[in-house]
């Protein structure tokens, strides 16, 4: 007891200490996000849904991971729900060893269209609801992707679209979790050098122009409080 310091009467108060602001997981925001999507539910397997918030993620966990001897970046704060798959067809292109992970920012609306057509879609590809798949880029012959989850999901690729949910605003955003065929993708750099620190800019751009190389695996969605 004699150890400790003797108190000093004409100390101010200690400050309180910072009290961490409790992280709410968003998983329940983003599933009723995803409801509202109204999209079929055949798409989805609910046993491979993810949460990459900070608590259901840690700090200390990994922030890269490597698919085929290629990084890709870990979706923090992101909720991931997986999309039912070819078994048949990932096993036996063995997708999870063969195949990279890369991400495909876009909006809702092309959500359905995509999913159902199984691979990312090229802009003007006829699709099975009998409309052709529309893209407003200059570049209408390949499939652009990243392996980054921050470049894939800046606002120009990826709307922000705001919703209200129990009472609270929210900007949604979704992209696509995919695995991509290696064979004849080009990387490039970024027109914006600072989108992602995790991954070096000079080949944060991939693009592709081989059909059925790019398959979506799970719908990423981060709500982000307004
Ligand atoms: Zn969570």
């Amino acid at each position: 007891m004699g150890s400790s310091p003797p108190s000093k009467s004409n100390d101010a108060p200690a400050p309180p200490l910072p009290v961490p602001e409790t992280i709410q997981c968003p998983r329940p925001i983003c599933l009723q996000y995803l409801k509202g999507l109204n999209l079929n539910r055949a798409y989805f397997n609910k046993h491979m849904n993810r949460c990459y918030c900070s608590n259901c993620y840690g700090p200390s966990k990994p922030n890269v991971f490597i698919a085929a001897n290629s990084k890709f970046t870990v979706p923090r704060g992101w909720v991931s729900f997986g999309i039912q798959l070819d078994q048949a067809f990932a096993s036996d292109k063995g997708i999870f060893k063969n195949w990279y992970t890369t991400f495909y920012g876009t909006s809702k609306d092309k959500l359905s269209e995509i999913i159902r057509n199984r691979f990312i879609p090229f802009p003007g590809d006829d699709l099975l609801s009998g409309e052709k798949f529309i893209l407003n880029l200059p570049d209408q012959k390949h499939v652009y992707t990243s392996p980054s989850i921050n470049y894939a999901s800046l606002s120009h690729i990826c709307p922000v679209d705001r919703m209200n949910v129990n009472d609270n605003f929210y900007d949604f955003q979704v992209v696509l979790r995919c695995k991509q065929n290696p064979a004849d993708v080009q990387k490039f750099a970024s027109g914006k050098p600072n989108a992602c620190e995790l991954l070096p800019n000079d080949n944060i751009q991939w693009k592709t122009d081989q059909r059925s190389s790019v398959l979506p695996i799970s719908l990423l969605i981060r709500a982000t409080k307004s």
